[in-house]
């Protein structure tokens, strides 16, 4: 049975920068979690920030794999460098999720690590962009499909057809 990675505050801890929680609620998450194949983790936590903590973007660009690359940096709001916390992140959810054989996530859009499609601008001028935050850009490198929380359809699409080819698998 696949499993999937969550992101923390999409399952309701208030994880955020700012402190709160972005929780989705649904009949299939609840059948995922009694099927306990959700496997819940915030990239930033893990990495030793603390809740609340500053806004951070990614700058210049809007790229995580830029980011990886160590061509663009995550700034705080205040000025303070911390790419290499975020990159740590990353690896740790990585590391997360193959430990559980996830072969989804399901991640936080807009987020610098978590987001699938758009990150801030790094101008935290609140407009964003297209662009994939740091462990979201990790997790994909690897094989692990991500899904943002506007594409749960499509994840659960995904996740019938995997376990369909299990099944089929003698
Ligand atoms: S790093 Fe991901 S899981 Fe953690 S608060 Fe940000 S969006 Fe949520």
């Amino acid at each position: 049975m696949q499993k999937i990675l969550f992101s923390a505050c999409l399952c309701g801890f208030p994880v955020r920068y700012n402190g709160s929680a972005k929780q989705i609620v649904s009949e299939q998450l609840d059948l995922w979690r009694q099927q306990n194949r959700l496997v819940t983790f915030c990239p930033e936590l893990a990495a030793g920030f603390s809740t609340p903590r500053p806004p951070a973007e990614i700058q210049p660009s809007f790229m995580g794999q830029q980011v990886i690359a160590h061509s663009a940096t995550v700034l705080e709001s205040t000025g303070n460098d911390v790419t290499q916390r975020y990159i740590l992140g990353a690896w740790l959810a990585l590391q997360m999720a193959q430990q559980h054989h996830c072969r989804f996530a399901l991640l936080t859009e807009g987020s610098p690590s978590c987001g699938k499609h758009r990150v801030y601008d790094g101008n935290f001028s609140h407009q964003s962009r297209a662009g994939m935050g740091v462990t979201a850009e990790l997790l994909a490198r690897h094989g692990i499909e991500v899904f943002s929380e506007h594409e749960l359809l499509l994840l659960c699409q995904r996740v019938a057809e995997s376990d369909k080819q299990a099944i089929e698998i003698p």
